[in-house]
Order: structure tokens, then C-alpha cells, then sequence
């Protein structure tokens, strides 16, 4: 098999993520040592189910496994509280008991949901991810962060929940639309920005190839990607420590642009943490902590890929509502906000990031009037 492995160390819960081409043919016998019983139910989106479903259900009934699907919307409302107790119950219709596996078959949407329905459905039964997004792969799938959504704002009810397995089929990338594309890989590049700048410098020299689908950069950019994300979930599983803290870089920024705008896909979570991380570099070199060339070299690759670097050009019609003011009040309201003040992730440069809850607010406020100017 032409696959790597790598593990996520955390005690009892640990695991493999394997990441390589056609992962999902070979499901049936990658789950099948991990199952309490030879039984299944595949949670997938309309988009995904009918391109990868049917594989993945052969595959594991060649294994001897019982899989059922159950199918919701493409797209984030499928995060909403009542999008949720729906999937539950077409869930309990299949009549599971606690040795049922979930299996989450799509990109973050689906992980999430799926990882959050598997905490609760009779208690808690094991689940395993098989993300089809380039973000899902690098990201999402790996950690176990799961939930849902609210109207008080995104993923504020869930439960750290850890898949037994992860699959990273690397060839379904191949249909992923390039601007879902793109927005996973800013996640990749964040990486590179958070403690390895030797990574960033690979991405700033096969970043095009890995978005034109070069399968061998494709599997090294998700293999170094989940190689840092484990090494981060397993020093900090559940964020008691600013150290899975780091993984927000880019997301105080992005979050307010993405509260904003409204969470319609005008603006994609990945877009919005690529312009975030060229504003979090950018006020890092305002408040003199970064050299300016390093916050230069972000934004220049980041723009090159083809990510938006310009609030300006962002949102249509959306862009006359973009004030300050009013950004930083939805930095607030982040869930990452402690005490009232404002968590940023700065930098002091390439792969050199660190938490401050200490930013001087006029240097914020005069860094988001020039970018809005
Ligand atoms: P998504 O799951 O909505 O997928 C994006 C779109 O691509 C969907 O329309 C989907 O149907 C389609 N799609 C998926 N795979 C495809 C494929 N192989 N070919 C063609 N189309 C495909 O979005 P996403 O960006 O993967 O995930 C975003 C979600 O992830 C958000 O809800 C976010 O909160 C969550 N997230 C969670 C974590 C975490 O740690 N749990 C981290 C980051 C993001
Ligand atoms: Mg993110």
C-alpha cells in the first residue's frame, strides 16, 4: 500500500491518521481491526455521497462489514441545531446499539457533525473520518474537536471526541472545487507560519503544485500538515495551554471577517484565515515584534496561490458594511476572547508565532483603517 501513517499520541485515545490514493477502496480491511462489531453507518452530504459513497460501502462490505448510509445537505447549515436532532434520529432509524461505528465520510461539515453525533448517540459510540476536503484533511479530521453550530455563533456546543481512525484518501481532492481547494490550503501554509519556517519556504516553492494536483507535494503538504496538528494535539488535546492556541493563527482576524460577512460561503472559512494570517503577520510588524520583509513574504505567497489578501475586494456587495468598529467587536465576541481581551495569535517572524492577550488597541484599530482605507 502506497500510504504513510501517522500516529496521534494521546494514551488510550490514540490513533493513525493514513494519508495516500485510494485509501477508500481499502477501507473494509483499514477499519475492520478497529471495530467492536462488523457493523456501520456511513454519515456523507449529497455532494459527496454520490462520488464516494458507493466505493466506500463496497469496501467494506468485501470486508464482511454491514454498512448503512445516511445522507444531509451540503454545506454548513447542516451544523444547525435542528439540521442535528434530524440526523440523530434518521441515526436511531438504523436501530444501533453501542458497538455501531459512524463513519464520517466528507469534509469538515460532515466530520464535525458526525464526530459530535458519535459522542452522544447512546452515549457515545466510535467513530472514524474519512475527510474528502484538502481542509478536512489537514485539519478538521485530526484533533477532535467536533460540533455544532448555534445562533450564538459557530461550534459552541460540542465535545472533544477522538476518531479511532482517520483516512485521508488523497486522490478525492481531484474533485474538489479549486476554491474549496484553496481554502484548505491556507491551513497548510498556517503550519509553516506557526513553527516551521522551513515548511513555509517548501510551500512558497510547490504551493502551485500542490493546488495544480501534484499527487506526490499533494501527500507530503497534508502528511506535514497532520504531522504538525498531532504533534500540537497531543502536548495540548483539549486547549488548556496557548500551545493549540498556535492553531488559531490568522482565526481572530478571520472569525470577524467571517462574522461579518455571514457565514454563506460568500466567504470560506480558509479565505477568510489566509487574509487573517496576512493580518496577524502585518500587525506583528505595526507593533515592531516581526521585520516587515517576513509579513512581505505571507502576503505575497499567500496572494500568488490565489487566496483574497484585500478586504477591499472581498464580499461584493457586502464590502460597505466593513468598519473597524465593528470588526473588532466581533473579535469580542469570539469564543477565544478571555476575560474581555482580545487573543491574538502574533508573530516575531516566519514559523515563529505566539499568544498575546496584550495588543495595544490603537495599533489594531490604525492597522484595520489602513486596510479598509
Ligand atoms: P464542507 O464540509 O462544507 O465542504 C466544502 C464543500 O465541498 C461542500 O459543498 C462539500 O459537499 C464539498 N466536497 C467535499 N468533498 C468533496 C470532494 N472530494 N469533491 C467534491 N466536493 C466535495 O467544508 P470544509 O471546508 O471541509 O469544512 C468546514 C467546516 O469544518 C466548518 O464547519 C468548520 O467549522 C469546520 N472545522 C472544524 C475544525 C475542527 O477542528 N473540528 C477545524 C477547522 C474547520
Ligand atoms: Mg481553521
Amino acid at each position: 500500500m502506497n500510504a504513510r501513517t501517522i500516529r496521534v499520541e494521546l494514551a488510550g485515545r490514540s490513533y493513525d491518521i493514513a494519508i495516500g490514493p485510494g485509501l477508500i477502496d481499502q477501507a473494509g480491511a483499514l477499519c475492520r481491526p478497529l471495530l467492536a462489531a462488523p457493523k456501520v453507518t456511513i454519515v456523507s452530504d449529497e455532494t459527496v455521497a454520490p462520488l464516494y459513497g458507493a466505493r466506500l460501502a463496497a469496501s467494506f462490505d468485501k470486508a464482511g462489514i454491514k454498512a448503512s448510509t445516511v445522507t444531509v445537505p451540503a454545506g454548513e447549515t447542516s451544523k444547525e441545531f435542528g439540521a442535528f436532532g434530524k440526523l440523530m434520529n434518521e441515526l436511531l432509524d438504523q436501530r444501533p446499539d453501542r458497538k455501531t461505528t459512524l463513519v464520517a465520510l466528507g469534509g469538515g461539515v460532515v466530520g464535525d457533525l458526525t464526530g459530535f453525533a458519535a459522542a452522544v448517540l447512546l452515549r457515545g459510540v466510535d467513530f472514524i473520518q474519512v475527510p474528502t476536503t484538502l481542509l478536512a484533511q489537514v485539519d478538521s479530521s485530526v484533533g477532535g474537536k467536533t460540533g455544532i453550530n448555534t445562533r450564538h455563533g459557530k461550534n459552541l456546543v460540542g465535545a472533544f471526541y477522538q476518531p479511532r481512525l482517520v483516512l485521508a484518501d488523497t486522490e478525492v481532492l481531484d474533485t474538489l472545487p479549486r476554491r474549496e481547494l484553496l481554502a484548505g490550503y491556507a491551513e497548510v501554509a498556517k503550519y509553516g507560519l506557526i513553527d516551521d519556517p522551513d515548511f513555509f519556504a517548501w510551500c512558497e516553492t510547490n504551493g502551485g503544485a500542490v493546488l495544480s494536483g501534484d499527487a506526490a507535494k499533494r501527500t507530503y503538504a497534508i502528511e506535514q500538515s497532520c504531522l504538525a496538528k498531532a504533534r500540537i494535539v497531543a502536548a495540548d488535546e483539549r486547549e488548556t495551554t496557548d500551545l493549540r492556541a498556535l492553531l488559531n493563527l490568522g482565526h481572530t482576524f478571520g472569525h470577524a471577517l467571517e462574522a461579518e460577512i455571514g457565514f454563506g460561503g460568500e466567504l470560506l472559512h480558509g479565505e477568510a484565515v489566509g487574509t487573517g494570517m496576512a493580518m496577524a503577520f502585518d500587525l506583528s510588524a505595526r507593533l515592531g515584534l516581526c521585520p516587515q520583509a517576513d509579513a512581505d513574504r505571507v502576503r505575497r505567497h499567500l496572494g500568488s496561490v490565489g487566496l483574497p489578501m484585500r478586504l477591499r475586494a472581498i464580499g461584493g456587495d457586502n464590502r460597505r458594511k466593513w468598519e473597524a468598529a465593528r470588526l473588532i467587536e466581533h473579535m469580542r465576541g469570539d469564543k477565544k476572547a478571555d476575560g474581555g481581551k482580545l487573543t491574538f495569535i502574533l508573530a516575531r517572524g516566519i514559523g515563529k508565532a505566539f499568544v498575546t492577550r496584550e495588543v495595544d488597541e490603537a495599533a489594531l484599530r490604525g492597522l484595520l483603517d489602513d486596510a479598509l482605507a
